[in-house]
C-alpha cells in the first residue's frame, strides 16, 4: 500500500500548489482545529494529505474534496482501507455544503480562496466553523476592524456570518514550493443568529460602498441612497466606508436594499 508507485509529481500553479512540509506547523492547525469523533469534517484540497493523515485519526466521517486528476487517485490508494474517509473528485467552488453543523478545514489555494470563502458565506447555516490557511494579508482583511485601512468588502460580509478570529502565521519554508508570501491561519465560527438581511443586497451594497475609498459614504452611495436616508439610520454621510460597522451595512441594507434605492420589504 501507500503512494509508491506513482512518480513524484510536479506542484501546479494552476492549482495554487504549495504543500505543507512543516511537521509542527500542521500539527497546530489540527490541534486548532480540534477535530472530534462525531463531527462531520469536509477537507478542501487535501494535496499529497499533509493535514488528512492526522484528521483521519480523530474523525468517523472525514471528507475530501480535490480537484487534482493526479492527486485524486493517491488518496484513492493511501485511504482505500480506511472507512471513515469519503473522496470527493471535485471542485470546491461547485461544492454544496450538504448537512447542517459541517466543519470544513483546508490549506486554502490562494487562486481561488475569496470566492470559495464568498461560497461559504452563503451556505453559515449549514457550517459550524472552518480553519483555514490563508495569504497572511487575506487574514488581516477578513478580521480587520472598522476603522482601519485593512477592512472592506470582505471583512464585512464576513464578519457578519462568522466571528473571525486571527492565528498563527506561517512562514513560506514550512511549504515547498515556497510561496512568496506569508501565510496565517484563521478560525471562522459561524455566528448563532446574525441580524436578518438579503446577503446578494448586502453584498451589492457594500461593493458600492467601498468603491471609492477616499470618498465618503454619501458619495459612493448617490445613485441609490440619499443624504437624507443616510442620516434617517444614524449614518453620517461625510463618513468614508471604512469607519461603518457591519451593523450599519445590515442597517442600510434593510431599509433601503440596493435595487435602484427601493426600499427592503
Ligand atoms: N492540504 C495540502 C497541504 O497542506 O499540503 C495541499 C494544499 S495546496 C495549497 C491546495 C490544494 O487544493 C491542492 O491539493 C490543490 O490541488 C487543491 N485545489 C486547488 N483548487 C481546487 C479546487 N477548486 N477544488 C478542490 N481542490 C482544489
Amino acid at each position: 500500500m501507500g503512494d509508491k508507485q506513482y512518480k513524484p509529481l510536479k506542484a501546479k500553479k494552476k492549482f495554487g500548489q504549495n504543500f505543507l512540509q512543516d511537521q509542527s506547523v500542521i500539527e497546530r492547525i489540527v490541534n486548532a482545529f480540534n477535530p472530534q469523533k462525531t463531527d462531520t469534517v469536509y477537507e478542501i484540497g487535501p494535496g499529497h494529505a499533509a493535514l488528512t493523515e492526522h484528521l483521519v485519526e480523530y474523525t468517523d466521517d472525514l471528507n475530501l474534496i480535490e480537484i487534482d486528476n493526479d492527486l485524486v487517485p493517491r488518496l484513492q490508494v493511501k485511504f482505500d482501507m480506511k472507512g471513515n474517509v469519503t473522496i470527493h473528485h471535485k471542485d470546491a467552488l461547485e461544492w454544496t455544503v450538504p448537512d447542517s453543523n459541517t466543519r470544513i478545514i483546508g490549506n486554502l489555494p490562494y487562486n481561488i480562496s475569496t470566492p470559495l470563502l464568498i461560497s461559504f458565506l452563503y451556505q453559515a447555516d449549514k457550517i459550524k466553523d472552518m480553519v483555514f490557511m490563508l495569504q497572511k494579508e487575506v487574514v488581516k482583511r477578513i478580521c480587520a476592524p472598522a476603522g482601519v485601512k485593512a477592512y472592506g468588502r470582505l471583512s464585512v460580509m464576513l464578519q457578519y456570518a462568522f466571528d473571525c478570529e486571527e492565528l498563527f502565521i506561517v512562514p513560506p519554508e514550512a511549504f515547498y514550493p515556497r510561496p512568496k508570501v506569508d501565510s496565517q491561519i484563521i478560525r471562522l465560527t459561524t455566528r448563532e443568529s446574525p441580524a436578518k438581511v438579503d446577503l446578494k443586497a448586502m453584498e451589492s451594497l457594500v461593493k458600492q460602498s467601498f468603491a471609492q475609498r477616499r470618498k465618503t459614504i454619501k458619495n459612493n452611495l448617490k445613485k441609490i441612497i440619499t443624504e437624507q436616508q443616510l442620516i434617517e439610520v444614524g449614518i453620517d454621510p461625510k463618513a468614508r466606508p471604512e469607519t461603518l460597522s457591519v451593523a450599519d451595512y445590515v442597517n442600510l441594507t434593510n431599509a433601503y436594499g440596493s435595487a435602484g434605492g427601493s426600499p427592503a420589504k
